[in-house]
């Protein structure tokens, strides 16, 4: 193993993967470590829905056309539980093909892994588990775990995409953090009635419920109280199809059948600052959000696509240096600062029970509903972000 290198990038999750490709066979020398035996291979069971940004992101790093068959969503159903307003966004009054697309987060992990595979100028480093960060003035020193073995490297850019907080703590990341109480079932549910490519949010005092047409079934988000959850998680299929039922209503159909489920906490987790010295936090490891209005791996592409383009236009400079990531931090902060106040104050607005609030929420989703350039706006940013 070539141990100095120019970027070094750490987790080759989707992000991580994303911003390598968009690198590949662009003269710098990169290098990707990923814990994974292999970065093609995912066990994670939970469906993403990516927007029409992101779309064209990944075509640009020439993965698209390798992912399975995403599902496109032509419209989103948007209403909330005991209380009035609903609001029917569609892409096409906002000029775009499709709003957003779902697909499997273990698709994703393998067009990008094959993609990296059959790159050249990236080295790829699988089953390399980076450890104790060393941050010095020229460069951030580290270590490679290997099974048994331990090996030294460096590089100019170091960029965290591990998903994590552990190797942001050890450049001294300050992480603000909120417990949601939440936890997210996620899986596979059959309906009575074809999904149309409609997708459907609906907010409940528990947290949110997401239907997501996805193949030929939906992608089912039920975000509930870990102790709900818990509850929810052990029921046998056939009961947990009529709480579905009696939670959701009927106007996706009747629930028929539910795939294998999984959990996973819901909370809020973000660097003050994801550029520290030589290192940028990128993806959930610069910003964890809850999956309510799936903007977790849109910002973090946008992040990764954003960074690219700098280092690739400024490909002469110090990738590490003061100047290039000063810029790299500025253009991205209103993008990503609007990304995690937009999708907490969701949370949090819709998740109260007090009665004003119910009466502010319905009126905005009716206004929504019927101001059709307050509805591409919204659109809009949902799919191009902020910036
Ligand atoms: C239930 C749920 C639903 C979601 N739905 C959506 C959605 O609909 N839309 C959306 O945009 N977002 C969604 N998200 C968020 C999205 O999943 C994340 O934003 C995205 O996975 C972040 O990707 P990442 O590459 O930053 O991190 P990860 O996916 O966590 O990948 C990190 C990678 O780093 C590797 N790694 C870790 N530590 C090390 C180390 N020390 N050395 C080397 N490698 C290491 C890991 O093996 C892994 O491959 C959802 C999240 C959840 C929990």
């Amino acid at each position: 193993m070539d141990a100095s290198h120019d970027l070094a990038i750490v987790g080759g999750g989707p992000v991580g993967a994303a911003l390598a490709l968009a690198l590949a066979d662009r003269g710098l020398d990169v290098a990707l470590f990923e814990a994974r035996a292999d970065p093609a291979a995912s066990t994670d069971d939970r469906t993403l829905a990516i927007s029409y940004g992101a779309r064209l992101i990944l075509e640009r790093i020439g993965i698209w056309d390798a992912l399975p068959a995403p599902t496109p969503i032509e419209t989103i159903h948007v209403s909330q539980q005991g209380g009035f307003g609903r609001s029917l966004l569609g892409a096409a009054e906002c000029g775009v093909p499709a709003l957003g697309y779902v697909l499997r987060y273990a698709g994703l992990q393998r067009a990008l892994g094959e993609a990296l595979a059959g790159s050249r100028g990236i080295a790829v480093f699988a089953g390399a588990s980076v450890e104790h960060l060393s941050p010095a003035a020229d460069r951030v020193g580290f270590q490679v775990r290997r099974g048994a073995e331990l090996q030294d490297a460096s590089a100019r850019l170091l960029v965290v995409a591990d998903g994590g907080v552990q190797l942001a703590a050890q450049v001294g990341a300050i992480v603000r953090s909120r417990d949601y109480a939440q936890e997210a079932i996620v899986g596979n549910v059959q309906t009575s009635l074809p999904h149309g490519l409609r997708a459907y949010e609906r907010f409940c005092a528990g947290g949110p419920v997401a239907l997501l047409p996805f193949e030929d079934r939906h992608a089912l988000i039920w975000t509930a109280t870990p102790e709900q959850a818990a509850g929810l998680g052990a029921l046998p299929d056939a009961q947990f199809l009529a709480a579905l039922q009696r939670h959701f209503g009927d106007r996706a159909g009747r629930f028929l059948s539910v795939s294998r489920r999984a959990r996973f906490p819901l909370s809020l987790r973000y660097a003050l600052d994801p550029v520290l010295g030589r290192t940028v936090l990128l993806g959930n490891s610069a910003q964890a959000l809850h999956p309510i209005a799936g903007q977790g791996f849109n910002l973090g592409l946008r992040d990764a696509w954003d960074l690219s383009e700098i280092l690739l236009r400024e490909s002469g400079a110090d990738p590490g240096g003061n100047a290039l990531l000063e810029r790299y931090r500025n253009l991205r902060s209103r993008d990503r600062n609007a990304g995690i106040a937009f999708t907490d104050s969701l949370v949090r607005i819709f998740a109260s029970d007090r009665e004003s609030l119910r009466w502010m929420r319905g009126g905005g989703l009716a206004l929504l509903d019927v101001l059709p350039a307050a509805r591409r706006m919204f659109v809009r940013r949902m799919i191009f972000g902020a910036a």
